[in-house]
């Protein structure tokens, strides 16, 4: 240690609020649900879809309109300093999908369903469920009209709370209608709200003037009675907007998912139309929407592309991994490798790396081990970390056996045998050990 950093104790530098490190220790847990979102995808024939991490900003004011939650106070935004442009960490996925779709023509053959996963970026507060860099998983179907591919994507989101073990998720679902019908039904919740203006939010006194709707998404607890008593949109639906809903709910029906009609479910984005839903818990505190999506058709032409419809849905994943924890659905942890190497430095050391490379080639995992102090180490504690890592088996190689080109194989875990065999044929030892143990 310098003089200095013995006086002067060095700073440690530390991550950003809010964004988090995923840890090895967890990372079983992640791995187990991307596998999971994987088999999904291919069992409905979505294609991936991966777009940056940064956008110009039109794309997220235009996309998910000004006066939302996520642009207004959200965003991070940002001007490159080496070209003037104006950028953003995407908060969402579904912009910059149909972005990327318009710019690249994928629609040209016909529609399309894809997916995609990733970091996304909110200046929210962080707190349980909450961050400021979160993880989603979303999928988008582009071109289809019908309410058959609503209820195609939300038999998907069913699946896959099936498949994770997830309890206790409800759905709401609810219908945005058309823009006139909006429209209309907007007119009368401005009549309604103004009546009760002295009642309303900072926020939502804004939102009167600006985007009537967003007040009914308020989480805000002093103002919630008076939203129940607000004009209902499904109210205002028209003769086609009521088929749609109603096709989307009797196809659910048929295939046994129960949901909730919530009127008052608008969803915190500007794109949407007709069917919305939400996927709930009660198992999480306030962050309690796991997921949540529905048709936004007017969103490919407001991109610039030629006018097709489409819906989706996406979900944050730190709240899915916490839900399976509460669930007790994660998978145990995973052992590191099938093999520990074990020996004692020298000669010893160069016979164990040549055949710790032959057992990958063979397709098995292995840690050798690699004393901290680039010394050597006692086999006994060597032997503590391979039952550490999990392991099935260790392969020891000491001066003794490397003199009679021999090297010992130690059952792990049941029967804690341990043998000698020939060097020139440890491989098929190996191999024959760990497929005798899974027969
Ligand atoms: P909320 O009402 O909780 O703020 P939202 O309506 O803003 O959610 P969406 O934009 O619909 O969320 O994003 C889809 C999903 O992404 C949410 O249902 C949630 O699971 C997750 N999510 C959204 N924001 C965050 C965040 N800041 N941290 C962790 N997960 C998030
Ligand atoms: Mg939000």
């Amino acid at each position: 240690m310098t003089d200095q950093a013995k006086t002067q104790k060095i700073q440690k530098i530390n991550g950003v609020r809010g964004m988090n490190d995923l840890l090895p220790a967890d990372a079983a847990q992640w791995a187990h649900l991307e596998h999971v979102l994987r088999d999904l995808t291919r069992a409905y024939g979505y294609e991936f879809l991966r777009t940056p991490i940064v956008e110009a900003t039109a794309v997220f004011q235009r996309g998910i309109g000004e006066v939302t939650d996520i642009v207004e106070k959200e965003m991070y935004s940002f001007e490159d300093r080496l070209n003037g442009e104006q950028l953003t960490l995407r908060p969402e996925g579904t912009a910059a999908i149909v972005r990327s779709v318009v710019e690249n023509n994928l629609l040209y053959e016909g529609p399309k369903r894809l997916w995609y996963t990733g970091p996304m970026f909110r200046h929210e507060r962080p707190q349980r469920g909450r961050y400021r860099q979160f993880h989603q998983f979303g999928i988008e179907a582009l071109g289809f009209a019908g309410p058959d591919i609503d209820a195609e994507i939300i038999l998907m989101g069913q699946r896959l709370w099936d498949e994770l073990g997830l309890k206790g998720v409800r759905l709401e679902i609810n219908s945005l209608g058309q823009a006139p019908e909006r429209a209309q039904h907007r007119a009368a919740l401005v009549t309604y709200f103004e009546a009760h203006k002295e009642q309303l939010d900072e926020d939502s006194q804004r939102r009167l003037l600006s985007n009537p709707l967003r007040i009914l998404d308020s989480k805000n607890p002093a103002m919630q009675e008076l939203i129940e008593g607000a004009p209902k949109l499904l109210d205002y639906l028209g003769e086609e907007s009521l088929k749609h809903f109603e096709a989307v709910q009797a196809l659910l029906k048929a295939n046994n998912i129960p949901c909730k009609i919530n009127p008052r479910l608008v969803r915190g984005l500007d794109y949407y139309n007709l069917t919305v839903f939400e996927w709930i818990t009660e198992e999480l505190g306030a962050q309690g929407t796991i997921a949540g999506g529905g048709r936004y058709d007017p969103l490919i032409e407001r991109m610039g592309g030629k006018s097709a419809p489409a819906c989706g849905w996406a979900m944050g994943m730190e709240r899915v991994l916490e839900l399976m924890k509460v669930s007790g659905s994660l998978p145990e942890a995973q052992a590191q490798c099938d093999v520990f190497v074990l020996h004692q430095g020298g000669e010893t050391l160069t016979a164990a790396m040549i055949i710790a490379e032959r057992l990958r080639s063979a397709g098995i995992d292995v840690i050798l081990f690699c004393p901290p102090d680039g010394q050597s180490a006692s086999f006994k504690s060597q032997m503590k970390k391979a039952d550490a890592s999990g392991a099935a088996y260790a392969v020891i190689i000491g001066p003794d056996e490397l003199a009679k080109d021999e090297a010992q194989i130690k059952d792990l875990r049941a029967s804690g045998q341990q043998k000698a065999v020939a060097l020139d044929s440890l491989v098929e030892a190996v191999i024959d050990a760990i497929v005798g143990a899974t027969e």
